[in-house]
C-alpha cells in the first residue's frame, strides 16, 4: 500500500517534496523537540493523485487519513465531535516552495452546536463562553469563504449590520450573545447560499477541507504566482493537519510572528510581532495594533524564555533566518510553523555574508542561498515597500523590464519628452513602441504598452536602458487617438498618474512612491564569490557606449551582441538609415551608408574602449525593415527632400517594402545578400574602429568579432563572409598593421542548428539568438505571442513564456545539438547566447550545462547572470 499520510514523528527536513516546506519542518521541529501541537501531513503525492482522479480524493487516501485522525486523537486524548474533549484543528497548505498566501487556510475546524455547547457547559467563564462563540463564526465564515467558495462579503455584511445594531465599531466589542447570534446567522446564509445545511460532522467538514486546499493548488492566484517563481504544477501541495492552539483562550494567551533576523536589512535581531488574546490572522488583519516581540517577555516571561531558546536552535538547525509562528496558550508556548524567512535582496547578501563570518556557511553555500531575481530590485529604483502593499492593483501585464516607475500618463514620445522638459514624470503609454518612441522611452520613467512580448521591441529595448517596461498588458481599451485608455473599469486620461512594477508587471491607479536602490558592501563580495565559482562567462547586450559602460560596472566581460541597428534611434541618425532602406540604386544606397560610415566607426571606437582588453561582438544590421521606415507624413517628407524624390515616389518603395511577414523577411544576412554595400560599410566601420584603438592601447589586443545574423545555410554565411573578408583584409593592408578578427555567426534559423556542423566550417564562433530561435522553433510570432499566451497558461499547456525561459526540449534540443555539430568540425570555438534568455536564471543554468563559452545579456541583467552562472557551477560540482 502507498503511503499517503505521515504524522509529524515520522518526517523530517529532507522531505519537503513529499510532506511539503512546512509538514516538513513541522516534523523536523518535532524530532529536535520543539512544543508541536502534533498533527500529521497529507503528502504532495495525495494531491498529485486527487487530480488524476479527476478532482476526487479516492478510497485510498481517505482511509488512510480517517486511520491517522485515530492517531492524532489517541495523541492529543481529544476527539472529533467529542463533548468532553473535543478535537479542532487548523486545515493548511504546504508546497515544497514557500507560497506565502496563495493558498487556503481553515482554523477551528471540528466545531458544530453541540460542541459549541458543551464547551461552554464545561467552562462557564462569559470570557470564554464569547471566545467559543468567537471561534465558532470564525470557522462558519472561513470554511463557507475557502471552501464552500461563498463570497466572504455575506458574512462581512452581517457582521456591520450586528455592528451597527449594537452600535459597536470593532468586533471585539461584540458580546457572547452577539456572536452566538452571528453564527446563527452565517449558518443561515450559508443554506442559503448552499442550499443545504452547513456540516456538523467534523470528518465532513475535514474531507472537504482537505479537498479545498488541493483545489486551491489551481487557483488563479496560485497559477500567477507559480509562473513568476519558476515553481512547476506538477509539484502539487501537502496538506497539514494540526490540533489548534488557542491564543485567543484568555489574556493568558496570544500569537505572534517573528524572524530571527531582521527581513528588511539582515540585521542579526530577532524582529516580530506579538498579539494577547487573538488568534493567527488577527496579526496580520490589522485589526489591533500588534505589539513588538520583546514586550512578550513581560506578558510571557517564560514563554519568551523558551521562545528565543527555541529561536537560536531553529537557527543553528537551519543555518539560515527563520520565520516563525507561534501561539501561547495558557502561558504555554507552541510552534506552529518555521521557515527559510522571506527577505529583501539587500537583507538576502548580508543575511548570507553574516552566515559565512559566523562560520555556519561555505562561500558557495551562500552564493546558492541568493535568489538571482531579488537582485533586480537592487539596480532599479524601487517601490516603497509599505506603500505598494496597500495598494492593489489595476491590471496586470508581462514585467518585461524590472524597476519601478511612477508617473502621468502620456501617449507620445514626443509629449514625453516635452512634458520631461518641463520638470514632470512621465509613464509613456503606448499600444506598442517603434523606434520612433526611443527618445519618448528615455524621457519617461517607465513604459506601459498594450501589445508586444518579453522580447518586443519596448521590453528590448528598455531592458537596455534599464528602465521600467510593463508590456502587452491587452485588458487595457487605448484611445490613442485621445490621449484616454480604460483599465480596471476606470478611465485614464493625458496626466493622470499611474506606477508600474517592471519585475511582476503590476500597474497601480496614482503614485506609489519611489526610493532609490542602494547596493551594500555585501553585493561585492557576493558576486566576488559568485566570480570565483562560475564557468560561464557573462557578457552584455549594449548598443551605445554608455550602456557599454554600465555593464562593465556591473561586471560585464564584454559585449556578446551589439545590435547595429539600434545604433540609429536617434533623429539624426535614423534620416541616413531611412536613406539608405529607400535608396532606388547602388550609388543612392553607397551615399547614404557614407553618412552612416562615421557615426558607426566612432560608435565601434567608444564600444572598443568601453570595454577595453575584453571582448567585443558586433552584429551586422538585422533590422525587421517595418521597424524602420518613416510613418508620419513629416519624415516622409523629410527623406523626399533629402533623396531629390517625390513624397509619391518614396510613398511607393514605402509601400513596396511591405512585408507580410516581416520577421520572416528581408532582414539579416539576407539584406546583405541583396545589398554587399551594406556589409562593407559596416567591416570598413570596425575594423577602422579597431585599428584606431588597438593604436591607441596596444596592449588590449582587440579582436574584433564580426557577427552575421539570420544564417540557414552555409553558403549564405560564406557569401556574406567572402564580402567581410575581402573589405576587413583591404582595410588592414591599406593601414599596415597587423590585426585580427574573427567571422562568426548567429545560431537562430532552426536550420542553421539541423547543418551546424557545415555553417562551422566558415563560422569561427557561434551564438545562439534564442529570441529568433524560438519564435522560427514554435513558429510563434515574437511581437504577437503574448496574445495568445495567456490562453496557454490557463490549459496549463505552457507553465511559461518560452519567450522568456528557453523552451529546453525543443529550442533547448536544437542548441545541443548545434554545440556538437559545431565543436565536432572546430573544436575550440566560443559559443555564446544573445537572446533575452542569456539573463533568466533557468535558462543560465541549462546554458551551462551545454557548456556554452558565455551568456549575453542586458547591462542590468548582467550580475543576476553572474549569481546564476555560479549557482549552475556549484550545483553541477565544478
Ligand atoms: C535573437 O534573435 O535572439 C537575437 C538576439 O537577435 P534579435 O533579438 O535582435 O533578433
Ligand atoms: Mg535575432
Amino acid at each position: 500500500m502507498h503511503k499517503y499520510v505521515y504524522l509529524f514523528t515520522e518526517g523530517n527536513a529532507n522531505m519537503r517534496e513529499l510532506l511539503g516546506g512546512k509538514g516538513a519542518n513541522l516534523s523536523e521541529m518535532t524530532n529536535i523537540g520543539m512544543p508541536v501541537p502534533q498533527g500529521f501531513t497529507i503528502t504532495t503525492e495525495a494531491c498529485t493523485q486527487y487530480y488524476e482522479d479527476g478532482r476526487t480524493i479516492n478510497d485510498e487516501i481517505m482511509g488512510q487519513i480517517m486511520e491517522y485522525v485515530e492517531k492524532m486523537e489517541q495523541i492529543n486524548g481529544k476527539k472529533f465531535g467529542d463533548l468532553t474533549n473535543p478535537l479542532l484543528v487548523s486545515v493548511r497548505s504546504g508546497a515544497r516552495a514557500s507560497m506565502p498566501g496563495m493558498m487556503d487556510t481553515i482554523l477551528n475546524l471540528g466545531l458544530n452546536d453541540d460542541v459549541v455547547a458543551a464547551m461552554i457547559k464545561a467552562n462557564p467563564d462569559p470570557k470564554f463562553e464569547r471566545f467559543v462563540y468567537d471561534s465558532y463564526r470564525r470557522f462558519i465564515q472561513m470554511f463557507s469563504d475557502v471552501v464552500m467558495e461563498v463570497g466572504k462579503k455575506y458574512f462581512e455584511q452581517l457582521i456591520d449590520k450586528m455592528k451597527e445594531r449594537k452600535g459597536v465599531v470593532y468586533d471585539v466589542d461584540l458580546t457572547a450573545a452577539d456572536l452566538k447570534e452571528l453564527a446563527e446567522q452565517f449558518k443561515a446564509e450559508y443554506k442559503n447560499q448552499i442550499g443545504s445545511d452547513f456540516p456538523s460532522d467534523p470528518k465532513v467538514q475535514l474531507y472537504e477541507a482537505i479537498r479545498a486546499v488541493f483545489r486551491s493548488w489551481d487557483n488563479p492566484r496560485a497559477n500567477v504566482y507559480r509562473r513568476d517563481n519558476d515553481i512547476p504544477y506538477s509539484w502539487g501541495t501537502a496538506v497539514n493537519v494540526m490540533p489548534m492552539v488557542f491564543g485567543n483562550l484568555n489574556d493568558n494567551s496570544g500569537t505572534g510572528v517573528a524572524f530571527t533576523r531582521d527581513p528588511g536589512t539582515g540585521e542579526k535581531k530577532l524582529m516580530g510581532e506579538f498579539l494577547t488574546n487573538a488568534q493567527g490572522e488577527d496579526v496580520v488583519a490589522g485589526v489591533r495594533t500588534p505589539m513588538p516581540i520583546d514586550q512578550m517577555a513581560e506578558k510571557f516571561p517564560e514563554a519568551y524564555k523558551q521562545f528565543l531558546d527555541v529561536c537560536d536552535k531553529l537557527e543553528t538547525h537551519y543555518r539560515d533566518m527563520q520565520d516563525m509562528e507561534f501561539t501561547v496558550e495558557n502561558g504555554k508556548l507552541y510552534m506552529l510553523q518555521c521557515r527559510n524567512g522571506k527577505r529583501t535582496a539587500q537583507a538576502a547578501l548580508k543575511i548570507a555574508c553574516d552566515l559565512v563570518d559566523e562560520g555556519m556557511r561555505t562561500e558557495q553555500e551562500a552564493v546558492a542561498m541568493i535568489e538571482p531575481r531579488n537582485l533586480d530590485t537592487l539596480l532599479h529604483p524601487q517601490f516603497d515597500a509599505a506603500a505598494l502593499k496597500a495598494a492593489t492593483p489595476i491590471g496586470k501585464g508581462l514585467g518585461a523590464s524590472p524597476g519601478a516607475a511612477c508617473g502621468k500618463a502620456v501617449f507620445s514620445a514626443e509629449d514625453a519628452e516635452s512634458w520631461k522638459a518641463r520638470g514632470e514624470k512621465v509613464i509613456l503609454v503606448r499600444l506598442e513602441t517603434s523606434p520612433e518612441d526611443i527618445t519618448g522611452m528615455k524621457a519617461a520613467q517607465g513604459v506601459l504598452t498594450v501589445r508586444g512580448g518579453m522580447t518586443s521591441h519596448a521590453a528590448v529595448v528598455a531592458r537596455g536602458m534599464g528602465i521600467c517596461c510593463v508590456s502587452g498588458c491587452g485588458e487595457i481599451v487605448m484611445d490613442e487617438e485621445n490621449k484616454k485608455f480604460t483599465l480596471g473599469g476606470k478611465e485614464f486620461r493625458e496626466g493622470d498618474f499611474i506606477s508600474l512594477d517592471g519585475s511582476t508587471g503590476n500597474i497601480y491607479d496614482g503614485v506609489i512612491p519611489t526610493v532609490d536602490a542602494t547596493i551594500a558592501g555585501e553585493f561585492g563580495r557576493i558576486m566576488a564569490w559568485a566570480d570565483k565559482y562560475r564557468v560561464l562567462k557573462v557578457r552584455t547586450n549594449a548598443d551605445t557606449p554608455r550602456d557599454a559602460q554600465r555593464a562593465r560596472e556591473l561586471g560585464a566581460e564584454g559585449i556578446g551582441l551589439c545590435r547595429t541597428e539600434h545604433m540609429f534611434f536617434e533623429a539624426d541618425r535614423i534620416a541616413a538609415f531611412r536613406e539608405m532602406i529607400c535608396s532606388d540604386t547602388v550609388e543612392e544606397r553607397e551615399a547614404a551608408l557614407n553618412k552612416i560610415l562615421p557615426y558607426q566607426q566612432d560608435d565601434f571606437e567608444k564600444l572598443f574602449d568601453a570595454m577595453g582588453k575584453y571582448p567585443v561582438t558586433i552584429r551586422f544590421l538585422d533590422p525587421p525593415l517595418h521597424e524602420f521606415v518613416p510613418t508620419e507624413e513629416k519624415d516622409i517628407e523629410a527623406l523626399a527632400a533629402t533623396q531629390g524624390k517625390s513624397v509619391e515616389r518614396v510613398k511607393a518603395i514605402i509601400e513596396s517594402l511591405k512585408e507580410f511577414n516581416p520577421m520572416m523577411g528581408h532582414r539579416g544576412c539576407r539584406l546583405v545578400v541583396t545589398y554587399p554595400e551594406i556589409a562593407k560599410m559596416q567591416t570598413t566601420a570596425v575594423i577602422r574602429a579597431a585599428i584606431n584603438v588597438q593604436k591607441r592601447h596596444p596592449a588590449w589586443q582587440l579582436v574584433p568579432e564580426i557577427m552575421i545574423p539570420l544564417v540557414g545555410d552555409t553558403k549564405e554565411l560564406k557569401y556574406v563572409k567572402d564580402t567581410v573578408v575581402a573589405t576587413a583584409d583591404a582595410e588592414i593592408a591599406k593601414a599596415g598593421v597587423d590585426l585580427h578578427y574573427e567571422v562568426g555567426t548567429m545560431i537562430e534559423i532552426p536550420r542553421a542548428a539541423l547543418t551546424a556542423d557545415d555553417i562551422a566550417k566558415e563560422a569561427e564562433f557561434f551564438c545562439f539568438g534564442t529570441n529568433d530561435l524560438t519564435q522560427m522553433t514554435y513558429g510563434f510570432s515574437r511581437d504577437d505571442a503574448g496574445k495568445f499566451l495567456e490562453a496557454y497558461y490557463k490549459a496549463k499547456i505552457f507553465e511559461n513564456d518560452p519567450f522568456a525561459r528557453i523552451d529546453q526540449d525543443g529550442v533547448g534540443r536544437l542548441m545541443k545539438m548545434a554545440c556538437e555539430l559545431g565543436r565536432s568540425v572546430r573544436p575550440d570555438m566560443h559559443i555564446g547566447i544573445c537572446g533575452e534568455h542569456g539573463g533568466d536564471p533557468t535558462s543560465v543554468e541549462f546554458c551551462h550545462k551545454l557548456g556554452l563559452t558565455y551568456v549575453s545579456c542586458s547591462p542590468f541583467r548582467v550580475p543576476i547572470a553572474r549569481l546564476a552562472a555560479a549557482q549552475a557551477a556549484i550545483k553541477d560540482g565544478k
